[in-house]
C-alpha cells in the first residue's frame, strides 16, 4: 500500500550571513504509512523540529519534496494550504507556552474550529469542544477555566483537544512529552496511543531520547546533525542497533529497561558536537564515534539498506 506520508532527499537550510550555511535539515527521506507511528529521535538542535515544521510547510523547504498521499505538499497554492491543514495537525512540546493564558479552554479548541469553520452556531461549537474535552479524558465542566488552572499533563491533553478539534489523519508530535513528569508521561503516550486506534491516526513521534519514543513507535529514526542515520522497526533498533550514534543513545537510557542490556557495550560519547554550521567531511559523526577511522574522514557513508527495512549510514556495517 502507499504509504501516507513520503519525504523525499528534503532540505531546510539557513542562510545566516557572512557565507555561512546552517543545514539544519540535510536531505533526509523516509516514509510513514497510514496508522503507524514513525518515531524520531536525536539530541536537540539535530534538526527533528525543523523537519517536522518543513514538512507541515510552516517552513518552506530548501529543497526536496513531500508527499501527502498523491499530494504535493509543497506545490499546494495558499488557498489549498488552509485545506491541506485540516489533514495534518501538530502538537508542541510546552503546552503552556502555545496556549493563550486570558483564553478559556472553549475559545483555545473553539477558535481551531472556527477558523476552518466546523461549527454552524454557538451551541454547535460548544457541544463539539465538549466532545474533544471528554476524548481527551477532561472534564466537559471545566471548558470555562484558562490554562493555568490546570496541571501540565492536563495542559497538554488541551492542546492535543485543539489539534484533534480540525479532524486531523497525520499528527506531528513534537516531543510532546519531554516537559512532563516521567509518571505523567506514560499517561500521554497511553491517550495517544488509544486515540490513534479509535480515529484511525498516523504520527510523527519526535523526542530526544530513546526511551520516550519505545512505546509508541512502529518504527525509529535516529537523527544526527540534521541527518537520518539509522532507520528501522522499533523491535530490532532495540534489539538491533547498528549506528555507532544511535547505540550510544540507547546506552545512556536511564531508566533500567531489561530489554536493553544498556551496560554490555556503554559507548560514551566524547568529543564536541559539532554545529551543523560547517560540518567536517566524511561521516558527520566522526568526531565523536569511538570506531571512527581513517575513512570516515574521506568518505560520507552511504544510507544502505542492512535488511529488509533497517537502514544505516556507517562504513562499518
Ligand atoms: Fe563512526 Fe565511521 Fe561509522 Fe561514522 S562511518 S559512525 S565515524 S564508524
Ligand atoms: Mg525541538
Amino acid at each position: 500500500t502507499e504509504p501516507l506520508l513520503r519525504i523525499n532527499q528534503l532540505c531546510k537550510h539557513f542562510y545566516m550571513g557572512r557565507g555561512q550555511t546552517l543545514k539544519a535539515v540535510n536531505n533526509i527521506s523516509f516514509s510513514v504509512d497510514r496508522g503507524e507511528t514513525l518515531g524520531m529521535v536525536g539530541e536537540s538542535g539535530c534538526g527533528k523540529s525543523t523537519a517536522g515544521r518543513t514538512i507541515l510547510r510552516l517552513y518552506e523547504p530548501t529543497a526536496g519534496e513531500a508527499w501527502y498521499g498523491g499530494t504535493n505538499i509543497y506545490r499546494l497554492k495558499p488557498g489549498q494550504l488552509k485545506a491541506f491543514r485540516r489533514e495534518m495537525q501538530m502538537i508542541f512540546q510546552d503546552p503552556c507556552a502555545s496556549l493563550n493564558p486570558r483564553m478559556t479552554i472553549m475559545d483555545i479548541i473553539g477558535e481551531a474550529l472556527d477558523i476552518h469553520r466546523l461549527a454552524d452556531n454557538r451551541s454547535a461549537r460548544r457541544k463539539r469542544v465538549e466532545e474533544l474535552l471528554y476524548l481527551v479524558g477532561l472534564n466537559p465542566e471545566h471548558s470555562t477555566r484558562y490554562p493555568h488552572e490546570f496541571s501540565g499533563g492536563q495542559r497538554q491533553r488541551i492542546g492535543i483537544a485543539r489539534a484533534l478539534a480540525v479532524d486531523p489523519k497525520f499528527i506531528i508530535c513534537d516531543e510532546p512529552i519531554s516537559a512532563l513528569d516521567v509518571s505523567i508521561q506514560a499517561q500521554v503516550v497511553n491517550l495517544l496511543k488509544d486515540l490513534q486506534k479509535r480515529l484511525g491516526l498516523t504520527y510523527l513521534f519526535i523526542a530526544h531520547d530513546l526511551s520516550m519514543v519505545k512505546h509508541i513507535s512502529d518504527r525509529v529514526t535516529v537523527m544526527y546533525l540534521g541527518q537520518i542515520v539509522e532507520i528501522a522497526d522499533s523491535g530490532e533498533l532495540y534489539s538491533e542497533p547498528l549506528h555507532p550514534y544511535t547505540r550510544a543513545l540507547m546506552s545512556a537510557i536511564p531508566v533500567p529497561d531489561p530489554d536493553i542490556e544498556a551496560d554490555k557495550e556503554r559507548i560514551v560519547l566524547s568529543g564536541e558536537l559539532p554545529g551543523p554550521l560547517n560540518p567536517s567531511s566524511g561521516c558527520s559523526f566522526r568526531t565523536r564515534c569511538p570506531y571512527a577511522t581513517s575513512v570516515c574522514a574521506e568518505r560520507e557513508p552511504e544510507f544502505q539498506e542492512t535488511k529488509p527495512g533497517h537502514h544505516v549510514a556507517c562504513h562499518l556495517v
